[in-house]
């Protein structure tokens, strides 16, 4: 009978291992503590660089679990590892044994509403970059009516010690790109800015994406942070920020801001690693063994680990990861099996 192999996280990470865990022989189970399966990818309308849609994405790997043990709306009340491997014990008092784990459990978005003088749960026109692809989603809010000036607010949440997360979140400055593009085909009249403080776009196809936004969009790149907003007393904004290539100060009037919410780790991960016993590096995120040569493997014996869990990433790399950690699974198995460890 095929060993099972439980994976704690359904978003694309963990659909992707458990298929290619499947495919190599193995009884995946995925444990998914929302009451759907699919991640971050559920919450956003069109990817980014090639604009295609997320819930076509979400669709196939979605599909196809024949041979897959899933479950939602889990909640994992103890992890215990013994000499075969790991029992999972959800709060139901239901257990589940695997000679390996591996943890899959992703991201949660920066809380906008930390960076108070951006006035996020404030003001009803200061939205997030998450909030904005549910509208693309659903193509309508109470909030965007048809804005003539709309800012996007780059960094929130990363690049900033005051907030404790020096790190970049790689997605947040393609996805601004791509937001910007797709706000002024909606609204071609709308002057829209973006304040930036390094522009991070450096896949292939990215900067395509980026000239497209200021030659064929003319979306304006402003070199500054934003430092303060305000509500004027006709209910629009006002956007105080620095140019700080033309060393000006600046005071806009703004009828939407979009602020770009970075990536930080998962509330679940602190407590998962000390469970298991894994370190967790500085920014908060797994540390695996080691970086370049082992990314996907933790310290300790049949634990591993893949996708945004580990760091920030895009999804081509989240599934690439995903992939890898199901094949060093299935190595770390051969290995002990052959050796009598297991
Ligand atoms: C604003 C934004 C836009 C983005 N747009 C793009 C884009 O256009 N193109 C692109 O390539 N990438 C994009 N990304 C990146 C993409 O979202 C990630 O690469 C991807 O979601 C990572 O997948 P994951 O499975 O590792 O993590 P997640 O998507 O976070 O999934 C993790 C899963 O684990 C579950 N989980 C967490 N803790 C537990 C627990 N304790 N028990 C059980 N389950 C648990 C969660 O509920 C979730 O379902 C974007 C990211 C952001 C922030
Ligand atoms: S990707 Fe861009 S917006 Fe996101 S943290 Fe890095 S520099 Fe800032």
């Amino acid at each position: 009978m095929a060993e099972n192999i439980i994976i704690i996280g359904g978003g694309p990470c963990g659909l992707e291992a458990a298929k290619t865990l499947r495919d190599l022989g193995y009884a995946p189970i995925i444990l998914e503590k929302k009451q759907e399966l699919g991640g971050h990818l559920r919450k956003w309308d069109r990817l980014f660089p090639e604009g295609v849609q997320a819930k076509q994405v979400l669709k196939e790997l979605t599909s196809g679990l024949k041979g897959i043990e899933w479950h939602t709306s889990v909640d994992i009340e103890t992890i215990e590892k013994s000499r075969k491997g790991y029992t999972v014990t959800l709060s139901t008092g239901v257990s589940y044994n695997s000679p390996a784990l591996l943890l899959t459990n992703g991201f949660k978005l920066f809380p906008a509403e930390k960076k108070e003088e951006y006035g996020y749960g404030i003001y009803d026109k200061v939205i997030t970059n998450a909030d904005l692809e549910q509208y693309f989603a659903k193509g309508k809010d109470n909030v965007i009516k048809k804005p003539k000036t709309i800012g996007f607010v780059h960094c929130v949440g990363s690049r900033d010690e005051k907030v404790g997360n020096r790190q970049c979140s790689k997605v947040c400055c393609a996805t601004a790109v791509k937001q910007a593009c797709e706000m002024k085909e909606l609204f071609p009249d709308a002057t829209i800015y973006s304040f930036y403080m390094d522009l991070r776009l450096f896949g292939r196809n990215y900067e395509d994406m980026y000239l497209t936004a200021q030659k064929k969009y003319g979306i304006r790149y402003i070199r500054g942070r934003v430092s303060e907003v305000s509500e004027d007393i006709d209910g629009s904004l006002i956007v105080k920020a620095e140019d700080t290539l033309l060393c000006k100060p600046l005071r806009l009037k703004i009828d939407l801001l979009v602020l770009m919410t970075g990536i930080v780790p998962e509330n679940s991960s602190a407590s998962l690693a000390q469970q298991l016993n894994i370190e967790l590096g500085e920014d908060g995120f797994y540390k695996p063994k080691d970086t370049i040569l082992e990314p996907c493997m933790a310290e300790n014996n049949g634990l591993f680990m893949a996708g945004a869990c580990t760091g920030p990433k895009t999804i081509p790399e989240t599934l690439s990861e995903a992939r890898a950690a199901a094949v060093q699974i299935h190595n770390y198995l051969n290995k002990s099996w052959i050796s009598g460890i297991l």
